[in-house]
Formats: C-alpha cells, sequence, structure tokens
C-alpha cells in the first residue's frame, strides 16, 4: 500500500511539474501580473496536503475497511479484474459528478465549494485551490459508495490519482491544438470545457460539472453551450477573491443573500 501512495504522489508531482511548465511554454490565456494569486493557492494546497495523512487519507481507508460485503477474489484478477477495475473507477467519477452538482445547488456545500470558484485566473495551481472543509467532506461523503460497493482501497487510491491528474489538466492555461481538444473533449474534461465553468456567469458556473469523463453533462443535460474565450472573465459572480485569511475563513463567515 506505501508503494501504491509513493508511485501516486511520485506520479502527480511530474503531471503538475510538466502541466506547470507547458502552460508557461503554450499558454492559452493571458496570466495576472500579480503573483499573490499563486502563493492563496499553494497556501491552500499545503493546508489540505498537510492535513491530508491525518483526515483524509484515514477516512478513506476506515470507508474500505468497514464494507459491507466481501467481493468475490476472483473478480481481482486478469481481465476480469480490469474489467471490475474500470467499472469502479466509472461509478466514482459518476458518483464525483453529482457531488460537484451538489456543492453548486446546497447553499452550505457552495460556501466551501466558493472558495475554489473565487479563483479569477485559472492554471494547474488552481486544481489544488479548495478549502480543506470540502476535502474533508468529499472524503466523507465518498464513504457512501465505497462502503456500499465494496471498493477495494487500492481501486480508491488509483481513482484519486486520476481525478487530481484530470483536475491539473483541466484547470489548466495549456493552449491545444483545436482539432486535439476538441477530439478529447468528447471523452474527458478539457480545459475548454472546464474553464466555462469557472466563467463569472453564474449560469454558467451551474453547468459542466463532470471531473474525468465528459460524458455525464451530456447524459444529465448539465452541458454549457458557452464557447471558452481567452478573455471570459474568470471567477464567481458578483463577488472577489479574498485574501489568504479571507478564504479560510470564508465559509465561515460569508451571509448567504
Ligand atoms: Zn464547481
Amino acid at each position: 500500500m506505501n508503494d501504491l501512495l509513493l508511485a501516486k504522489s511520485i506520479f502527480l508531482i511530474c503531471v503538475f511539474l510538466s502541466l506547470f511548465s507547458a502552460e508557461r511554454i503554450a499558454r492559452a490565456a493571458k496570466p495576472p501580473e500579480a503573483r499573490v494569486r499563486l502563493l492563496r493557492n499553494f497556501g491552500l494546497w499545503i493546508i489540505v496536503a498537510l492535513a491530508s495523512p491525518l483526515i483524509v487519507a484515514p477516512l478513506t481507508a476506515l470507508g474500505a475497511n468497514h464494507i459491507v460485503w466481501e467481493r468475490n477474489p476472483e473478480l481481482t484478477v486478469g481481465l476480469i479484474g480490469l474489467a471490475v477495475l474500470v467499472i469502479d473507477l466509472v461509478v466514482l467519477d459518476l458518483w464525483t459528478y453529482w457531488l460537484h452538482r451538489a456543492y453548486h445547488r446546497v447553499p452550505l456545500m457552495w460556501r466551501l465549494h466558493e472558495v475554489h470558484h473565487r479563483d479569477e485566473f485559472l492554471d494547474t495551481t488552481s486544481a489544488v485551490r479548495f478549502h480543506l472543509g470540502e476535502v474533508v467532506l468529499s472524503a466523507l461523503l465518498r464513504l457512501i459508495p465505497v462502503t456500499l460497493l465494496a471498493t477495494p482501497l487500492t481501486t480508491v487510491i488509483v481513482f484519486e490519482t486520476v481525478l487530481l491528474a484530470s483536475a491539473l489538466f483541466h484547470h489548466s492555461n495549456i493552449k491545444l491544438p483545436r482539432a486535439l481538444e476538441r477530439a478529447l473533449s468528447y471523452f474527458i474534461v478539457t480545459p475548454s470545457i472546464h474553464w466555462v465553468h469557472h466563467h463569472a456567469i453564474r449560469a454558467d458556473t451551474d453547468s459542466n460539472y463532470s471531473s474525468i469523463l465528459s460524458v455525464w453533462d451530456r447524459l444529465f443535460a448539465s452541458r454549457s453551450a458557452t464557447v471558452r474565450t481567452s478573455d471570459m472573465k474568470i471567477g464567481a459572480e458578483g463577488v472577489e477573491d479574498l485574501s489568504f485569511i479571507g478564504l479560510l475563513l470564508a465559509p465561515m463567515v460569508r451571509k448567504d443573500p
């Protein structure tokens, strides 16, 4: 298990560094001059990274160790094992889609998720900009599918790895060849899809919820018709970004209109 967690960390660091470098070579939109935004995003990520081994990882392990039924061990070997793994990953992605919709629809959950949406530009650092409260709540709620489906802990770790790699990619400020991005967007969430989710127009913010596979938005009629432009205003409608401390406190002090 420790080998898998180490492999996860090394893989994600490689993905982050590759995309972080690539978006400085071929960028889709001009980044803001001020570097303070990067400090805010990294600051939130460091809190999550420090707290994660203490809270999120034990929660994940707890769920995987308290499954309500045992899977047949034969379901983990050979081609059947691979097929079951793919099905598990797709189910967890579907769960993440609906959880993301809930973060936008439930006012108390939006207070947490709005910290992510207040970012006024998008790049790879946006993918790690989440309030610790949202990360913990998401890990808690993921116990529901994990315990009901007896999802193996290794599968959950693989899913978390793919999810974060996907988030790094679809938040990134990379300029991809139009034909390539269009082809990819039929299968996975690309920057052009996810940037519209961060458009500072509420109707667009409440669309394009998919995280890995792009099919969910088409299937559940939440795909926006808005086409991404390099100068579209990014953020949460009607509010501005906050200081680092302000972002930490925002879910507790903000009053709903
Ligand atoms: Zn969102």
